[in-house]
């Protein structure tokens, strides 16, 4: 049952709603012991216009992330929150470098979507609704309610509507593997030459673009400029960043979603605890939650038999007959669920494919890729009572992994300590 389904369930019980929310809003202040006096949350009246609407708390047992953290003490955002006009909050859904599947996930509620407008005011959304960035700027600041922005940050027009957002948002929520790992748009990184070398490669060297200039522009290659003018005047494009980064290395952030995309219920969640706190008082979760995963790795949401056996050879699922019950690191598949936070239940493994660490690390670990390595390591037969696997044999099965940054490194290069390529000089 998605939130706005909650919602609707739940509006002929506003008093009584109130009342135990009051009563949580006591429980979790005690629980938070010495912070108890300066966090108690004030119950906000909710306006008449919307009392009818107040949402029950859903606990987080009911929902599919058992480990996902219960609604702590109330934080205080510097931008603070306005009372929502007419019983609506205000929401922006921003895409910067994005490939628009965050958008889809979001749609993905179904019919769901459709009722959004029930309780929220879209002031944005590129994808799927009007919404003018001189609009966004003529607001007061911390007039939105809740941002939501997907995406790594690549370009100067990403820089600039995040910071606007921002500034206007009482919430932002860091939506979708790009916006909190750098996602693929960040393995650009590992360009050496940064964007002058990225787009001589786009526009120059790959085969179809080599052949449109050598055939239309023989004498000079086109490449996009920051500006051109034209007959009707002058056209500008975004500058392109040497470095792309995560959205928190450009903004503060509130929440993180993570997810290439994240699970549609994880806006769900996000978005019936916004709807809580505005009607309802109900604490929200605290600062810097990760929403939609849980504590452990994804080994422990898969299905798959762990045998723990010892590798000799890495191959790709193509080139098996996949055994469908069996982990498929045991079959020398690479797999970096060992590696990856759970949330997702095990998507990609329960069809038979290996996961490639789309939800980023566990909170214990930083460096996904090294973890992943780490893990991988220990699959080769070089334990003391068993070293049949001499060094340059490791060295062989290992120099099989094709494009071993990329793989490792598919979803978290923006957050990963290697940061980006550079040249000799140091220079980028
Ligand atoms: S996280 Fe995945 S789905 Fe979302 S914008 Fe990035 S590539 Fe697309
Ligand atoms: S390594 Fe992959 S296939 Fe094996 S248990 Fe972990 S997630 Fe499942
Ligand atoms: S299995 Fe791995 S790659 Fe697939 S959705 Fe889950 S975290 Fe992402």
């Amino acid at each position: 049952m998605g939130f706005l389904d909650i919602f609707k369930k739940n509006k002929a019980k506003g008093a009584k709603v109130v009342k135990n929310v009051d009563a949580k809003a006591d429980k979790v202040v005690k629980d938070s012991g010495a912070k108890a006096k300066a966090a108690k949350p004030a119950v906000a009246k909710a306006p008449a216009s919307c009392a009818a609407k107040t949402a029950t708390s859903v606990s987080a047992s009911q929902l599919p992330f058992s480990d996902l953290v219960e609604p702590g003490p109330l934080v205080t955002y510097k931008h603070g929150f306005g009372t929502p006009p007419g019983g609506k909050i205000k929401l922006a859904i921003y895409w910067a470098a994005a490939c628009g599947g965050c958008d889809v996930s979001i749609l993905d509620s179904n019919d769901g979507v459709l009722t959004v407008g029930e309780m929220a005011d879209i002031v944005m959304w590129p994808i799927a609704a009007d919404g003018k960035e001189k609009d966004i700027e003529a607001m007061n600041d911390g007039e939105i309610t809740v941002s939501i922005i997907s995406g790594a940050v690549r370009n100067s027009e990403n820089e600039h509507m995040v910071k606007l957002l921002r500034k206007k948002s009482a919430i932002v929520v860091c939506y979708g593997t790009c916006a909190c790992f750098g996602g693929s748009p960040a393995l650009a990184n590992l360009v050496k030459g940064g964007k002058d070398e990225l787009l001589d490669y786009v526009y120059r060297k790959t085969p179809s673009t080599a052949n449109f200039q050598a055939d239309y522009h023989k004498d000079k290659a086109v490449i996009p400029q920051v500006s051109t003018t034209v007959s009707d005047g002058d056209l500008s494009l975004p500058v392109l960043y040497d470095t792309v980064k995560t959205l928190d290395q450009v903004i503060d952030v509130d929440y993180f979603v993570p997810g290439c995309p994240p699970l549609q219920e994880s806006i769900s969640y996000l978005l019936k605890a916004v709807a809580d706190f505005v009607y309802g008082g109900v604490a929200l979760p605290p600062k810097g939650t990760n929403v939609g995963v849980v504590t452990r790795t994804l080994c422990d949401q898969c299905s798959r038999r762990k045998e723990f056996r010892r590798i000799t050879k890495i191959v790709e699922p193509h080139e098996i007959d996949v055994d469908p019950e069996l982990c498929l690191m045991d079959q020398g598949i690479l797999c970096l669920g060992p590696a990856t936070v759970g949330g997702c239940n095990a998507r990609c493994t329960s069809v038979g494919q290996p996961c490639r660490g789309c939800y980023g690390p566990t909170a214990a670990v930083q460096e996904q890729g090294a973890s992943a390595l780490t893990a991988i390591a220990s699959l080769f037969p070089v334990i003391d009572d068993d070293a049949t696997c001499g060094e340059g044999e490791i060295i062989d099965i290992m120099s099989t992994i094709k494009d071993p940054l990329g793989y490792f490194y598919a979803f978290t290069m923006g957050k990963s300590l290697i940061k980006r390529s550079v040249t000799e000089k140091g220079g980028k």
